[in-house]
């Protein structure tokens, strides 16, 4: 089911082109804009996933210091069902593992005796599964969905 990555398909030398503007920390849709001009035609999209695939040899650079605190929240490009399915598999993997763990430390800090039962972090993680369910047409099984990411 899995598609290959757009990005690692192209010529080397679009791939580097690609890969040297990830690395300076610009942003997908950046990216996919300085793509288009150069004839190279790519979505975010596949930029974003061919990124979180661990495609990209070489550590992305933050401005920090750059005061530039706006917190940038990428829209998907979403252009039918299966992109959409993919992207919040994707996604919700990754809220589950956070999930997790504010999960798990509430639950220490409860068998401490510092906090209350976290019953509103149970029902969190219930909530996260369910929208599994509904969103990736999958059993909700977390575990069957992880292995389907191979
Ligand atoms: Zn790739």
């Amino acid at each position: 089911m899995a598609r290959q990555c757009k990005i690692c398909g192209l010529d080397e030398d679009k791939r580097d082109f690609i890969d040297g503007l990830i690395i300076n920390g610009l942003g997908f849709k950046e990216i996919e804009t300085r793509a288009k001009s150069q004839g190279i035609d790519v979505s975010h999209m596949s930029i974003k996933r061919h990124l979180d695939s661990g495609h990209v040899q070489g550590t992305i650079k933050r401005d920090n210091d750059a005061g530039d605190t706006d917190t940038f929240i990428e829209i998907p490009d979403i252009a039918d069902t299966q992109d959409l399915k993919e992207f919040a598999e994707q996604e919700l993997l990754k809220i589950t593992a956070n999930q997790l763990a504010i999960l798990r430390t509430k639950q220490e800090l409860y068998m401490q005796g510092k906090a209350r039962y976290p019953s509103s972090e149970v029902a969190g993680l219930k909530n996260i599964m369910q929208s599994l369910t509904m969103l990736t047409g999958k059993s909700g099984d977390i575990f069957d969905l992880a292995a389907t990411k191979k």
